[in-house]
């Protein structure tokens, strides 16, 4: 199997504040064709340490890929460190200088005199277009070994490598395909499913599986290696097929789509409308609904009924229910949903009402203590949760145990 590896570069990825995604990505794409990524590095915009990285990355792997460096400025030096520790010059190229002016001049601008580095190659390179930006790409291949400088920015550097370097690895790197799959599951715990479904998975050396923790929902994630794309997602088939046999409901999804995409499809596909009332969780439920593209062909409206008075004006919540229940209990869920339902005049709705913490916990209703809501045309019910975690875990617990509810009741 051929081996790559990828250096992302720019100093703003050795900050807390931005981590490097590109390699994720690629990582992917690289596995589909069978090639395998043997190592990652992470450099700043440093001259004599890329300028080492790429040249031993070279000498060790079939193909290396960096991202990022190859804009107009100072801190760019993605191109002349790639040149240097191949040991070729860089080579002007008046056309893509032409062309260069050519797209700021769409713009209504005058070429800063900065790009001119831009229409530099690393001698014996292969030019990869750049339509969403002004940086153009490059790949040097020889003797089986080749070297790919992409872009930073991940809406210039994903079309540029599936459109015009991936078709060309596939073609000459003919290894095996690695392909995953994952199954999403919820309401289950790890161990739990670990128990359930290890029998069956661990008669299986191809694909090989493993789960994985989230903050809401476990992965269980397959990964198949096979002669083609065909077989590979068949192997994988066969053995997600066995696990959600034995997992039923609790799988939400087959393919790794996350809850809110399959519960605005499932939603579209009954024809029916939702409403969500929130409390605790400050609007989390319709955020992650109107992520979903399309979104308005099934979410009618959203509120964040955060004070009584919220929950009593805008909700019609009896007040009697508040005194006597408390703004947390299921009667308040309850009364929630029948509101927003009606006044939203969707079919179905959808609450959330709970102590997400760190404070406002007691004796009887400690911290992670939620109700879900539900209302549609026939019934009205609600669920207790005693979810664990911080503020930010009960809170994105919260929203996947209403979006699954809803999911539930419209299996
Ligand atoms: P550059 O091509 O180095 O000018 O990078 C431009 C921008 O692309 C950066 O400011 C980042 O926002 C983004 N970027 C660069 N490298 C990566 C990476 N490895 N992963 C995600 N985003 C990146
Ligand atoms: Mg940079």
């Amino acid at each position: 199997m051929p081996s790559a590896e990828i250096i992302a570069v720019g100093t703003e990825l050795l900050t807390p504040d931005k981590s490097d995604t590109n390699s994720l990505w690629l990582t992917s794409k690289l596995n589909e064709i069978g090639v395998e990524v043997k190592l990652k590095t992470v450099v700043g915009d440093d001259p004599l340490r890329l300028e080492e990285a790429i040249s031993d990355a070279y000498k060790r792997s079939d193909l290396v890929i960096t991202t990022g460096g190859l804009g107009p400025t100072e801190d760019d030096i993605t191109r002349a460190c790639g040149a240097a520790a191949i040991g070729k010059e860089l080579v002007f190229h008046e056309e893509l200088l032409e062309e260069l002016k050519h797209k700021f001049k769409a713009f209504g601008y005058e070429m800063p005199e900065r790009n001119r580095q831009q229409a530099y190659l690393i001698e014996g390179a292969k030019v990869l277009p750049n339509p969403n930006g002004s940086a153009v790409g490059m790949m040097h291949y020889t003797g089986g070994k080749a070297l790919v400088l992409l872009p930073g920015p991940p809406r210039e550097m994903k079309p540029m490598f599936s459109d015009h370097v991936l078709p060309t690895m596939a073609e000459d790197f003919d290894g095996v395909v690695v392909l995953r799959q994952s199954l999403r599951v919820t309401g289950l715990g790890e161990s739990k499913l670990d128990e359930i479904i290890s029998p069956i998975y661990t008669a299986f050396k191809n694909p090989v599986t493993s789960t994985l923790f989230s903050r809401t929902d476990i992965e269980v994630q397959l990964t198949a290696t096979a002669a083609t794309k065909e077989e590979a997602e068949s192997l994988n088939n066969e053995l997600a097929k066995k696990i959600a046999g034995k997992l039923g409901d609790s799988v939400f999804s087959m393919n790794g789509e996350p809850m809110e995409v399959v519960v605005g499809r499932m939603l579209l596909e009954k024809g029916k409308s939702l409403a969500v009332a929130e409390s605790c969780t400050g609007g989390l439920v319709s955020k992650r609904l109107t992520d979903v593209p399309g979104s308005s062909g099934f979410l009618l409206e959203g509120c964040v009924t955060y004070s009584n008075n919220a929950k009593m004006a805008r909700l019609g919540v009896p007040s009697m229910t508040l005194d006597s229940h408390g703004a947390v209990s299921a009667e308040t869920a309850e009364a929630m949903a029948v509101g927003m339902r009606e006044t939203a005049g969707s079919d179905v709705a959808v609450s959330i009402t709970g102590i997400a913490g760190p404070g406002g916990g007691t004796e009887g209703k400690p911290v992670g203590t939620v109700f879900v809501g539900y209302a549609d045309t026939e019934s009205v019910f609600s669920k207790r949760l005693h979810l664990p975690g911080d503020r930010n875990l009960v809170r994105w617990r919260s929203s996947q145990a209403a979006l699954d509810c809803v999911r539930r009741q419209l299996l």
